[in-house]
């Protein structure tokens, strides 16, 4: 079976077949770059990083576009409080957002444009919607009438009928099921950027930007558009009423909405003020690869909630991932290989990618690369492994490498590394010195090594094996 992605729009899981065979297109919502982005934000973004690689790992050239977008209500209002320039404002939040995403390791998407760049594709949308009747004006404002688009509400799953025509509205973010119509264009207000254009003078709306910077780099209908899933209503709604009412085709074929990051049963964002941001994790000394594993760890469309303990675990799942690939590389094995393990090993393999083509089960492709974890440890103490098996059980880790983002084995630990923590822990107790004993006990404990007090003395295994 191929690759199947889950549609917001039909509600269901379809096989995925790009537009043209070998290359996908993908348009991914990007930051409003008004502040830092959270780890919520990244929780998309680190979906779609991995959407793309397992994309590339199954033969497909990505394009991908992620826009910045650098004007709107937000960054309006936050750069006038700060006193400065909307450009100068941005600025800092873009170059700490690409500063982020190095960080956590994810790759550039093939373009990053700029709202503010592309203010004449936007007039000429409007130009468009406006010639075929699907505009109105308002003290200046141009707004979308939604009943002239009888598909609006499709995919949001919202009944237009009752407001169309009667309620309007100039936010860029509304309501959510509250359907309107909607801001393309906003007259220029006093105090506010404005752009002197054809429209008169004033700025575009949020959604329109998306869907002019959209069809400029991929074309009017393309392959995947995601986003996390408030963005479905109002502003992927809005992006398909304007695009398709512009060129009457397809917009885009594969709707994907990744679920939020909560804390506490409550939405990560700014405004409710429970937000962790990658710069602070890091500065508190947390290993962005396990931010990284952590956030990838649940299925995109389950809700994923964040702790610290949560963060302690993918630490601790990560050092059991760095050993097993320290292992390998420091051991040497007759040439040859096991049955038992090579069966391991294509079982896994097998496994992950299967678990992955099913809408990027990442948790159940996890459950795989573990199992095998399992059984390379085991097979290495009984010595049932040779030369053959140590390369492949490798390549394996390679391949969650790639997909994952995550690079292994630097930080693993070795069993007389373990034996000489146990022996300080062991004098350290003969001197009395608990507090330093149960240090080196909590230490070995977060790479997942289990110590255990036998009248025997102390004997250690890996978590899980
Ligand atoms: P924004 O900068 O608010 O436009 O959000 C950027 C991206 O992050 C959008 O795709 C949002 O859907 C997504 N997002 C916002 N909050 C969260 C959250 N708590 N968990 C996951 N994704 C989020
Ligand atoms: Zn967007």
């Amino acid at each position: 079976m191929g690759l199947r992605f889950y549609n917001t729009l039909t509600r269901q899981e379809e096989d995925f077949l790009p537009l043209r065979p070998g290359e996908v297109r993908l348009y991914t919502c990007g930051p409003t770059v008004y502040d830092y982005a959270h780890i919520g934000n990244f929780r998309t973004y680190l979906w779609e990083d991995l959407l793309r690689r397992h994309l590339e790992h199954r033969g497909f050239r990505v394009i991908q576009v992620m826009n910045l977008t650098d004007v709107d209500d937000k960054t309006i209002a936050n750069a006038r409080e700060a006193g400065l320039a909307l450009e100068e404002y941005t600025r800092r939040y873009i170059d700490a957002f690409f500063e982020d995403l190095d960080a956590l390791g994810i790759e550039r998407a093939e373009q990053y444009p700029r709202a503010t760049a592309h203010i004449p594709e936007m007039v000429r949308l409007v130009l468009r919607l406006r010639e075929k009747g699907h505009l109105y004006e308002s003290r200046g404002s141009l707004y979308f009438k939604i009943d002239t688009f009888p598909a609006y509400g499709r995919l949001a799953h919202v009944d237009p009928g009752t407001r169309a025509g009667h309620a309007r509205i100039d936010a860029d973010e509304y309501e959510k099921d509250d359907p309107r119509d909607f801001a393309v264009w906003k007259m220029r207000k006093d105090g506010e950027p404005y752009w002197d254009t054809e429209l008169g003078a004033g700025r575009p709306g949020w959604h329109l930007e998306c869907s002019a910077m959209s069809m400029k780099y991929l074309g009017e209908t393309f392959d995947i558009h995601t986003g996390g899933v408030d963005n479905i209503f109002p502003h992927h709604e809005n992006e398909i009423a304007q695009s398709e009412a512009a060129t009457g085709t397809t917009f885009v074929r594969y709707w994907m909405h990744a679920a939020h990051l909560i804390v506490d049963g409550e939405k990560m964002s700014k405004s409710r003020g429970n937000v962790h941001t990658v710069r602070d994790l890091r500065q508190r000394g947390f290993d962005s690869r396990a931010l990284r594993y952590l956030l990838l760890s649940v299925h995109y469309r389950k809700p994923l909630n964040f702790t610290f303990e949560g963060l302690a675990q993918s630490q601790a799942a990560l050092s059991r991932l760095d050993d097993l690939a320290f292992r390998l590389e420091r051991e040497d094995r007759p040439a040859g290989g096991h049955p038992e393990l090579r069966t391991a090993v294509e079982a896994a393999r097998a496994g992950m990618l299967e678990a992955l083509d099913a809408d990027l089960n990442t948790a159940g492709a996890l459950g795989h690369l573990f199992d095998l974890v399992r059984e390379a440890h085991s097979a290495l103490d009984a010595s049932r492994a040779g030369r053959e098996d140590l390369k492949a059980v490798r390549e394996t880790l390679a391949l969650f490498e790639a997909i994952f983002g995550i690079r292994l084995g630097q930080h693993g630990i070795l069993e007389a590394e373990i034996e000489a923590l146990i022996k300080r822990r062991v004098e350290a107790r003969a001197s009395r010195d608990f507090a330093q004993a149960d240090r080196i006990r909590d230490d070995l404990a977060q790479r997942g090594i289990v110590l255990e007090d036998t009248p025997q003395g102390v004997r250690w295994k890996r978590k899980g094996s």
